[in-house]
């Protein structure tokens, strides 16, 4: 038989990883309440922290998260064979693995991930700024995975605060 990974192990690998590549879970979550706060009145960072931390125990975001910083850190250190190291140390435009390793983050929570991804995408929001200034190191990969990851905790958000209103609305009725 096959041996495999624990989940805790996953997950403790998972949140080392992100410590490890500068990016706090606090920070995901600002991005996050960024985009939920206009549509979920009162919305607090603890929420949306709960939200961030809910997703990290996916095991696809697991995955992609781990897959994405050994690419990253790799690049860091010389260490991918060429062309792929100058393309992931140079942050290739046509490349666009990074982008679709963090769809498979944003497939688990519904189309609504996608358009909140795109957006934080684009304006390089919070973290992602810092994760794109080329001076503090090659995070090719983990700017789409922090993004991916704040965006689907939105989703997550969104579609428990929609369930709590139809239930407040049941009671109403
Ligand atoms: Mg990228």
């Amino acid at each position: 038989m096959d041996t495999f990974i624990k989940s805790e192990e996953m997950h403790q690998a998972t949140l080392q990883a992100l410590q490890d590549r500068g990016v706090g879970l606090l920070d995901i979550a600002q991005i996050t309440l960024f985009l939920q706060s206009k549509y979920v009145p009162g919305l607090t960072i603890e929420t949306c922290l709960e939200n961030v931390e809910q997703v990290l125990e996916k095991r696809e975001v697991q995955n992609a998260i781990l897959t994405g910083v050994a690419l990253d850190v790799m690049a860091e250190q010389h260490a991918l064979p060429q062309p792929l190291q100058h393309i992931i140390e140079t942050d290739e435009s046509l490349y666009g693995v990074d982008e679709i390793l963090a769809l498979s983050i944003l497939n688990i929570y519904g189309s609504i991930g996608y358009t909140n991804y795109g957006y934080v995408d684009k304006l390089k929001y919070g973290i992602l700024d810092w994760l794109n200034d080329k001076k503090n190191g090659t995070h090719t990969f983990m700017d789409d995975l922090a993004g991916a990851v704040a965006a689907a905790a939105a989703s997550r958000l969104a579609h428990r605060y929609r369930s709590l209103q139809e239930q407040e609305q049941e009671l109403n009725e």
